[in-house]
C-alpha cells in the first residue's frame, strides 16, 4: 500500500491510466485531497470502481494530532502529530500579520548533532517522506481552518540529509494542484551540507535558503555544531555564493546567541568579515535553553550590540521574534518532553517550558 499523498500528479495520472481509468481522475482525486477530504468514499463525481482501486492500493496517510498547545503570549500553536508507526514529530503554526506560516518537520529525529538542539538527543529515528511532511501542513490547514500562506522546513530534522523527499514535498507544496503556495514563501533551512547546497542551487529555485551558522569560527562551530568537523565555514560560504549566483536570492544566516560562547562585539565583527560581500540577511536568535545542556540564552543589550556592530558594516539583521517560547516551541522540545513523560510512566508533559 502507498501512501497517496506521497504521489505527484503525473505519478497518479499514470497509475490511473495503468488501471484503465481515465488520466483526468488524477486531478479529482488530489483536488479533494487537498481540500481536506480524507476519505476516498467521501470523494465527489468518482465512479465506486474507481474508489475500490484507490482503496486497494493506496491508503490516505494523515496522522493523527496527539497534542495541541496554545501558546498565551502570542497564537503560536504546537502540534504532536503521531504517524502510524507511532513516531512522533512537531509542527508549529505561526500566527503573522501577512498569514500563517507553518514549521514542518523533515525527520524524526535528527543525527546533526547540534549541541543545544533538543531534536537530536535520541539521534534520528526515520526520515519522513513528501506525503509524511506534506501532511503537516494539512492538518495544521485543518486545525486554524484557514490556508497556510507560508512554509518553513525549520522543524526536527535535517532538510538536506533527507534531500529526494524533501524537494518532491516543495514540488507539492508549489504545484498549482496541490497548495499552491509560492516558492518565494518558502524557507529550507540547514545546518551546512555544502555538496547538497550547490546540488539544490542546479534546481534554481526561488525558495528562501537559511543557513544555521551559529558561529564565525571554525573552531568554535565545531564545539556547538558537529557537522562543522566536515565543512569549513569558508566552504559553506562558496556554497552560498553559488547557490546566490544561481538563484538571484539573497541568503539568510541563523545565529543563535548563547551566552559567553558566541556572543560577544568580537564574535559579531569576526562574523561580519564573513559576510560583507554577501547578498544576505543575518537572524539572530536568542537561544532557546533547553534541559539537557548548559547553553544559556544571551542578555538583550548584547542581542543589541551584536546587531549594532552588523548594521554598521552594511549587513541586514533582524532579531527573530520569540514565538512561543511557553510552548516549548523550539526544535524537538515538546516531542522530547512527551517521550521522557512516558518513559517516566507519568501523565502529560515534563514541564520544561521556558
Ligand atoms: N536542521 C536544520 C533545520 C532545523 S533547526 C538546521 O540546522 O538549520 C531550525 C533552526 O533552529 C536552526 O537554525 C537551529 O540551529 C535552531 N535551533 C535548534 N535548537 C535551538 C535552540 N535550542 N534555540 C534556538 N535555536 C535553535
Amino acid at each position: 500500500m502507498n501512501n497517496i499523498l506521497d504521489f505527484n500528479l503525473l505519478e497518479l495520472k499514470i497509475w490511473m491510466k495503468e488501471q484503465g481509468e481515465s488520466e483526468f481522475r488524477a486531478k479529482q482525486v488530489m483536488d479533494f485531497l487537498y481540500k481536506e477530504v480524507w476519505d476516498f468514499d467521501a470523494i465527489k463525481n468518482i465512479p465506486s470502481s474507481t474508489k475500490e482501486k484507490l482503496k486497494k492500493s493506496f491508503f490516505i496517510g494523515i496522522p493523527e494530532i496527539v497534542e495541541v498547545l496554545c501558546s498565551k503570549e502570542d497564537e503560536t500553536k504546537k502540534l504532536l502529530i503521531k504517524f502510524a508507526d507511532g513516531n512522533l514529530i512537531e509542527t508549529v503554526i505561526m500566527k503573522y500579520k501577512h498569514g500563517y506560516s507553518v514549521c514542518v518537520s523533515t525527520q524524526v529525529g535528527c543525527r546533526m548533532g547540534c549541541k543545544f538542539c533538543a531534536s537530536t538527543i535520541n539521534g534520528m529515528v526515520r526520515n519522513l517522506s513528501s506525503g509524511e511532511i506534506l501532511a503537516q501542513v494539512l492538518v495544521a490547514q485543518k486545525e486554524i481552518g484557514s490556508r497556510v500562506s507560508n512554509v518553513v522546513l525549520m522543524g526536527s530534522g535535517e532538510p538536506l540529509d533527507n534531500y529526494d523527499n524533501v524537494i518532491k514535498f516543495l514540488e507539492l507544496v508549489n504545484a498549482e494542484y496541490g497548495l499552491n503556495i509560492g516558492q518565494r514563501h518558502i524557507t529550507l533551512s540547514t545546518c551546512g551540507i555544502v555538496p547538497k547546497i550547490f546540488k539544490l542551487s542546479e534546481l534554481k529555485l526561488q525558495i528562501t535558503l537559511a543557513i544555521s551558522l551559529h558561529s564565525a569560527e571554525d573552531n568554535l562551530r565545531k564545539t556547538m555544531m558537529p557537522i562543522a568537523n566536515k565543512y569549513t565555514i569558508d566552504e559553506i560560504i562558496d556554497a552560498c555564493k553559488n547557490y546566490i549566483k544561481m538563484t538571484n536570492k539573497r541568503i539568510t544566516f541563523e545565529y543563535a546567541l548563547v551566552k559567553g560562547v558566541n556572543d560577544s562585539i568580537e564574535d559579531a565583527k569576526k562574523l561580519s568579515r564573513i559576510l560583507i560581500d554577501l547578498l544576505c540577511h543575518v537572524n539572530l536568535i536568542p537561544i532557546n535553553e533547553i534541559q539537557e545542556n548548559t547553553f544559556k540564552s544571551t542578555t538583550k543589550e548584547h542581542i543589541v550590540n551584536f546587531s549594532k556592530v552588523l548594521l554598521d558594516f552594511g549587513i541586514e539583521t533582524t532579531v527573530r521574534r520569540e514565538m512561543g517560547s511557553d510552548i516549548n516551541a523550539a526544535c524537538g522540545q515538546l516531542r522530547r518532553s512527551y517521550l521522557e513523560t512516558k518513559k517516566n510512566g507519568g501523565e502529560g508533559y515534563g514541564g520544561d517550558s521556558n
